[in-house]
Parts: structure tokens; sequence; C-alpha cells
């Protein structure tokens, strides 16, 4: 298939490499000129694993090609919307100016026929408004959300958990023929996870768009119950890992998505449950979603949390102490500092008046965009010289790995603040430091 992938950037960059290599011949399309000209020198614009060497072997096959001209969309079947939602400024909504531009820019390109999937995150709606800017051109539009992680975005694209099509529907809820023309034409786009055993969810548009945002507020509610456990073990001298280990045997529960920490941060979990509650405002249901406001609180309130824990590990004050802040990216494996829980501590204590160092394998060129303030360092033992207090804040594996012997040699005081969870409490203590943790006494 001739495929368009409109907005090239974690979500579409990746896209579109993965399509090629599953036998498609793709346009990556990006307003961004200096992003495309990475794409184009075959060099990823951002850190993901896998993606330099799949952007190899997509590029390899002379079937991948960006642009940023939307008219080198022209004669693809299918355009893939992949442009970014982020939260309106000042208000929860979403900011859909992006979807409206790249769709009101491809609408002239379009053939009667074609099939332009929404992959967006978008308030429910959207899709139904968009369907009516295309409808003159004669192309069907249908949603697509997409569920990749960053850090295993290429994996999560080649092999899905799941694939689920929004098609336009009847007044009977049933799809449409030119619904089902666009189902055939995605089946054959995704043949082969399909084939590999994918579960699909056909649906309506409305469906498929409250799919992505649904399965969003759910994990951002896991990950905010076991904060709030926390804020109860920390009430009570008990350990929430031990409690999450023992809650998630239960396989109604489960393990995954219950790490107690610094809280949920990045690009989609915090915009998308803050465009949910507003779009259910408009809806009149917003007592329906009334609880993601608690989820959201619980969890901004763990990075106040950390805050108040380096003040009591400093004695009562941090102005003037030193501080090394190991992490800037919002989760590992990923350079996106977007709503980054490390950072947003990193800038809370620097402003309460620390000297705050910070250091991630990936992210401190994005952080230091964002955060021109904070002093950065390459790596832990740099960041952590003559450190006051040291907080562990993204849990990549090189900080789950640190030789706390190592690591004490060159701080002042041996203080660590286990903001996600994964050092081991005894062989810290043992070494002489002091440890706290979230929800661990
Ligand atoms: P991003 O900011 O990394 O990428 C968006 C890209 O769109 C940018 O490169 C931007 O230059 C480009 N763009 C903006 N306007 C354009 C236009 N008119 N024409 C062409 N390109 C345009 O954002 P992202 O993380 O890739 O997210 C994109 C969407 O996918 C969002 O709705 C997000 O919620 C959703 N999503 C993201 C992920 C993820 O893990 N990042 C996962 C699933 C869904």
């Amino acid at each position: 298939m001739r495929i368009s992938v409109i907005g090239c950037g974690y979500l579409g960059a990746v896209h579109a490499a993965c399509m090629t290599v599953l036998g498609h011949e793709v346009v990556g399309i990006d307003v961004d000129e200096a992003k495309v000209e990475a794409l184009r020198a075959g060099r990823a614009p951002f850190f993901e694993p896998g993606l330099p060497e799949l952007l190899a072997q997509a590029e390899g096959t002379g079937r991948l090609t960006f642009s940023t001209s939307m008219s080198d969309a022209s004669g693809a079947d299918v355009h893939f919307i992949c442009v970014g939602t982020p939260q309106m400024h000042g208000e929860f909504r979403a900011d859909l100016t992006y979807v409206d531009a790249a769709v009101t820019a491809l609408a002239p390109y379009l053939r009667a026929g074609d099939v332009v999937a929404g992959k967006s995150t978008v308030p429910v709606g959207t899709a139904e408004r968009v369907a009516r800017v295309l409808a003159p051109s004669g192309a069907v539009l249908v949603w697509n959300p997409e569920f990749l992680r960053e850090g295993f975005a290429v994996q999560d694209t080649l092999h899905p958990d799941r694939l689920v099509y929004g098609l336009p529907t009847d007044d009977e809820g049933v799809a449409t023929a030119a619904g089902e023309k666009a189902r055939a034409v995605l089946d054959e786009v995704y043949a082969k996870p399909l084939a590999d055993g994918t579960p699909l969810v056909v649906t309506d548009l409305a469906t498929a768009q409250l799919v992505k945002v649904a399965a969003n507020s759910f994990l951002a509610t896991k990950i905010s119950f076991i904060n709030a456990m926390a804020e109860l073990c920390e009430a009570t001298g008990a350990d929430v890992t031990r409690l999450a280990d023992a809650i998630g045997y239960d396989p109604r529960i489960g393990r995954k998505f219950l790490n107690a920490g610094l809280g949920f941060g990045g690009g989609c979990l915090p915009k998308d449950i803050r465009a949910f509650m507003a779009r259910a405002g408009e809806l009149g249901v917003s007592d329906a979603l009334g609880f993601l406001r608690e989820i959201d609180s619980i969890n901004m309130r763990r990075r106040v949390r950390v805050v108040d824990l380096a003040r009591e590990v400093c004695h009562g004050s941090i102005v003037g102490r030193t501080v090394a802040v190991l992490g800037a990216a919002f989760k590992p494996d990923s350079d996106d500092v977007r709503d980054s829980p490390a950072l947003s501590v990193a800038a809370q204590m620097q402003l309460q008046g620390a000297h705050v160092t910070v250091t991630d394998p990936q992210a401190i060129e994005n952080a230091r965009a964002k955060w021109p303030d904070l002093r950065f360092a390459a790596d832990p033992l740099e960041a952590a010289a003559e450190a006051d207090v040291v907080l562990l804040a993204t849990e990549w594996a090189e900080y789950r790995d640190l030789d706390p012997d190592e690591l004490g040699a060159v701080v002042a005081h041996k203080r660590i603040l286990d903001g996600r969870n994964v050092l081991d409490p005894a062989r810290w203590r043992a070494a002489g430091w002091t440890y706290r943790a979230l929800g661990r006494p």
C-alpha cells in the first residue's frame, strides 16, 4: 500500500518506519524542517531504542521518504494523522490546532476513496468534525488509535497488543459501505500483525476515540491508586512495595503499573486525563470523570512530597544545599521531558534555593532547552560531586545498578532519595547511606 504519515514525532516517525518494514511504500510528512532533514539522513530525531536500526532497515528498502510538503501525500491510499494534541495553555482541553491544520492542508490532495486514519489521541467528537471537513473530497475518515509506549515503540508498533478500527456507521451503528471499504484497506495495511494473531476490535468512531483516553485514564488511576497507598504507608510505617507485591498476586489486580514513586508524566497521561475531564464537562457528564481530578492531584502531590523528603533529610531546609537529580526524562529509555516528574522536582528544588545538578543518559539536551537555569552533568558521579542529597528520579537501568560505595566516595553527605522505589534499601544503608523512599519506612 502507499501510505502517508502526517506528523513525524515520537508516534509518527516510528509508525512510518514500521509501515515500511511491513512492506508498504511510505512518505512521512512534518512541518518541522530539522526533523525531516534528520529523518532523510537516516537519523532518529529523538531517542527511542531500536529506531536508528529500524530507520536504516526501512530506508534501505528505498520505500521510505520524508518531506515537508503536503503535496507529497497525494497518491497515497492511506493517510495516518499523527500530529500532536497537547494540553491548551491555561486550560485542561486538548489543543486541536495541529490536527485541524494537518487535515486542512491534506484535504486538497485527497481522492475519492482515500482513507484518512486518525492516530492522534483526540477528544471524542473530533473525528466526526474532521469527517465533515473531508466529506467534499470523498475520502473516508476512520480512527485507529495508537497504544505504543515510548521506550518500546518499535516493538509495540510491529507487534501491537491489539488494533482498534473506528469506522463510520449508519444510524443503526452498522459500518457504512465506505467504512467497510476502509476496513479492508486497514486490514491490508496491518496484514502482518493480523496474521500474527493480533486481536482486532472494530467499532464506531466515538468508541475508537474513547478507547485511548479510557486506557490512559485507567493506567493513570492504577499509578495514583498505589501512590495513594504510599501516602497511607508513610502515615503508618508500612511498606508500599510489599503491599503492591501482595495485592499484585491477585490476577484481577495484577502487579504491573503498581510501582509507587514520583508518579506519571510525559506527553500523554497527564494531558489525556485532563482533556478527557474537559470533554466530559462539555458533554454534560463531568461527574463521571470527577475521580480523575483526584488521580491528577495524587500524582502531583508525589512531586511535592519528594521535595519535602529532601528537606527532611537536610534537617529542615534545602536552601543552599547541593542536590543531584538522577534522571530528566519522564521515564527510562526515552529522551522525552514533556511534563517530566524528575525535571519538575529538580526545578522546584532549585526555585526553593537548592543548587541542583541534573543528569540523564539521553535527555540532557531536551531538559536544558526546557530549564536552562538548571545545571547539567554528564553522569551520576559528576552530578553527585559534593552533593548533600541525591535523588533517583527516573529509573534508568544504570541508576538502579549504581554502586553505593562508588557514589558514596564523591558526595558530601550520603543521603539518597529513591523516587522510584528501585534501589535495595538494605544495600544502601549497609554502605552508610541515609535511604528514604516514597511509601517505605
Ligand atoms: P510529537 O510532538 O512528538 O510529534 C508531533 C509531530 O507533528 C511533530 O513532529 C510536529 O512537528 C508535527 N506536526 C505538527 N503540526 C503538523 C502539521 N500541520 N503537519 C505535519 N506535521 C505536523 O507528539 P507525539 O508524542 O508523536 O504524539 C502525537 C500524537 O500521538 C498525540 O496525539 C499523542 O497523544 C498521541 N500518542 C502518542 C504516543 C507516545 O507515546 N508519544 C502514544 C500514543 C499516542
